[in-house]
């Protein structure tokens, strides 16, 4: 909030000195003349300049172009009499903050055309006065040229920019909700229904455990295989929540590697659409592991990354041009939690690594396909 004695506007380009130096110049002009009511006239209508510039600011309404009006009247009055021509800056200055569009471009036209008039006016009456400040008046005509254009487009950005930012803010609110909606619906497609079930048929299997224990057996291997079922469904749907996208771990890759000095090669495409999101988590998981022990361990140059899809499986292959691994005497690999975090996480998807150390060292990690034709099994 800007406070009743502000009436300077807040612009980096002219600092509060020059303001002041503005605001006392007139008066140097106005005590040259040798009239007292002009003299007099000159004060008041100075005071009044002030007071209505201060109220052109606060001014949200049409009011705002009567105070405009009004400095434009004193500004002419004042470059006639006195031939005091630099109050047609503060107005310059003004001017952009008038948001409505049409209102602008008249304001600014009617303010150009005054102020070149009455300089012209001016050059011709007080053609002495003006020749001394020549490159003062042909700065301030620039300025009340350029000075408004700057405003009006700093506020149209701001304005764009405010928008842009709530806009933002919208759509992150709007994910929440969907995000908050599709967890609702997995839910109840999958252990809603399954619940459900389960809950029908453990009735029906009570009721028929005295008369038909061999149907009463059978209803409860199927609730039993239903709740399994069930069981796999909410793993996977967790495992949504948390999954990992391998397009976007290929960027983060991307940035570590760039950052510790290694150049990397990528072949191959990095979405993963025909495998099933647990896939997809899992190789991402290995991707960074594997990539974070190059930058740990191999003193590369190059890393490459290559994402090869078949049938049948999809391979990932991390390799670099590093010192390669350390063996012990009986030639293997010295593992840590990395590598053996890795195997175990591929084992649940029935994946698999190996170390190839020929000119370069390769990590490749292998998962096959058969989840996928698990899931279209179970759907069929
Ligand atoms: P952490 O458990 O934090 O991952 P780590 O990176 O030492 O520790 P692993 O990821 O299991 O453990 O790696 C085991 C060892 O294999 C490393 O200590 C390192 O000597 C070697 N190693 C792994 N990757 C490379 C590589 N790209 N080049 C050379 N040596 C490697
Ligand atoms: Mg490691």
């Amino acid at each position: 909030m800007s406070k009743w004695y502000q009436i300077f506007p807040k612009n980096p380009w002219l600092s509060l000195y020059a303001w002041v130096a503005f605001c006392v110049l007139p008066f140097f002009f106005i005590f040259r003349s040798s009239s007292l009511l002009e003299i007099i006239s000159g004060i008041i209508l100075l005071a009044l300049f002030f007071v209505s510039y201060r109220l052109s600011f606060n001014s949200r309404t049409g009011l705002v172009y009567m105070w405009v009006a009004i400095e434009m009247i004193i500004n002419i009055f004042m470059t006639y009499v006195f031939g005091y021509v630099y109050l047609s800056i503060f107005l310059a200055f003004f001017i952009g903050n008038i948001r409505h569009k049409v209102g602008f471009f008249i304001v600014y036209g009617i303010h150009i055309g005054t102020t070149i008039l009455t300089v012209t006016y001016g050059l011709i009456v007080h053609s002495e006065l003006y020749m001394q400040q020549l490159p003062f008046i042909a700065l301030s005509i620039l300025g009340v040229i350029l000075l408004p254009f700057n405003t009006y487009n700093r506020h149209k950005r701001e304005k764009l920019e405010w928008q842009l930012e709530d806009a933002n803010k919208r759509i992150a609110h709007l994910k929440v909700i969907e995000e908050r909606e599709r967890i609702a619906r997995d839910l109840h497609d999958t252990l809603g229904q399954k619940l459900s079930l389960i809950g029908l048929k453990s009735d029906l299997a009570g009721r028929l455990v005295e008369q038909d224990p061999r149907k009463a057996h059978k209803e409860i291997q199927d609730i039993q295989q239903t709740a399994r079922i069930a069981l796999k469904e909410v793993r996977e749907l967790v495992s949504n929540m948390r999954g990992n996208k391998l397009s976007e771990e290929i960027v983060r890759v991307q940035q570590i590697l760039k950052a510790a000095g290694i150049d990397f090669v990528l072949y191959g495409e990095t979405t993963l659409e025909e495998f099933p999101l647990l896939v997809e988590n899992v190789l991402s998981m290995c991707l960074k592991e594997a990539v974070t022990n190059v930058v740990k361990h191999s003193e590369a140059t190059r890393c490459t990354v290559l994402i090869k899809k078949s049938a049948k499986e999809v391979l990932l292959q991390v390799q670099d041009d590093g010192i390669g691994f350390k063996r012990d005497q009986q030639n293997s690999v010295l593992e840590s939690h990395g590598l053996t975090g890795m195997r175990e996480r591929l084992e649940f998807v029935n994946g698999r690594l190996d170390i190839e150390e020929r000119e370069e060292t390769t990590v490749n990690i292998r998962v096959p396909n058969v989840i996928l034709n698990e899931n279209r099994g179970e759907a069929e």
